[in-house]
């Protein structure tokens, strides 16, 4: 079967089943002592292209898409490593300014590879360490589900051609990493991501879309774009209360996600790579 008609979850599913994958269940890997690892790829073409993105917001970018998982994983960060594909051509001083765009986000480059290539691809490994991982799958009837901040800010900006950079929320993690059952890092999309903790712990949750903040310029429809790195969290009804999180919705006995709109049922699309 090819990958344009299994998908990026069947995909995973898939080598997950044959044992050749453990564990990504969660945004990053749990290594002994605490270490948390997690690693993403930016590739020209596919998440970016250099008209729409200047080389600094790249760096930026590719730094925090992978500190947010570490977030996610209520980690603090202690290094990044790069691996870095370009073509001859590439001006020195782009890949400077790339550079110090990861370096504005405070974690240090301790390593990593450079390769030429026919077009522009950055993988960045990020390392951490964490007290608790919530994990995606302890998530519990009862209850609350919480964002860190208003979504929708990067569907926006892509409506407009603009582009938003992606926010850290590493000190939110950790706080709410002491308490959370579950937690991730909203990157695919509301409904595919809620889902993701609907089906890992076996539950079902319910948003109420006209509780969701949004950024300034989102409608409810962008929701579905993803990529606005905020976290979601399942915690026990009440404990968050004087934290920095709004509550979204709820989680009940069951099983899927259901997306309310006013009361009323509201479809969402969302990302899944190599399916369109
Ligand atoms: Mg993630």
């Amino acid at each position: 079967m090819r990958l344009s008609q299994l998908g990026e979850l069947g995909l995973l599913a898939e080598l997950e089943r044959r044992g050749l994958i453990v564990g990504v269940e969660h945004d990053a890997a749990q290594l002994r002592d605490g270490v948390v690892v997690t690693q993403d790829a930016l590739v020209e073409g596919v998440h970016f292209r250099l008209d729409w993105i200047g080389w600094r917001d790249l760096g930026w970018r590719a730094a925090a898409v992978n500190l947010s998982d570490l977030a996610a994983s209520a980690a603090e960060p202690e290094a990044l490593m790069v691996s870095l594909a370009l073509p001859g051509a590439t001006e020195a001083g782009d890949v400077v300014e790339l550079y110090e765009g990861m370096a504005e986000t405070g974690v240090p480059v301790v390593g990593g590879d450079t390769t030429e290539a026919p077009l522009v691809a950055i993988s960045v490994t990020a390392i951490g360490r964490a007290e608790r991982v919530p994990g995606r799958a302890g998530a519990r009837p009862g209850d609350e589900l919480v964002v860190t901040g208003a979504l929708g800010a990067a569907g926006a900006a892509f409506r407009g051609s603009g582009y938003v950079r992606p926010p850290l929320r590493l000190r939110e993690g950790r706080q709410l990493g002491a308490v959370a059952h579950a937690m991730l890092d909203l990157s695919d999309g509301l409904a595919v991501d809620v889902a993701h903790i609907a089906r890992r712990s076996g539950v079902r949750c319910v948003v109420e879309l006209e509780h969701v903040p949004l950024a300034p310029g989102a409608s409810v429809g962008d929701l579905a774009f993803g990529e606005d790195y905020e976290l979601l969290a399942s915690v026990p009804k009440g404990v968050v209360h004087g934290y920095t999180c709004t509550t979204i919705g709820r989680v009940e006995a069951g099983e899927g996600v259901q997306l309310l709109l006013h009361g009323e049922p509201y479809e969402l699309a969302g990302w899944q790579h190599f399916q369109r």
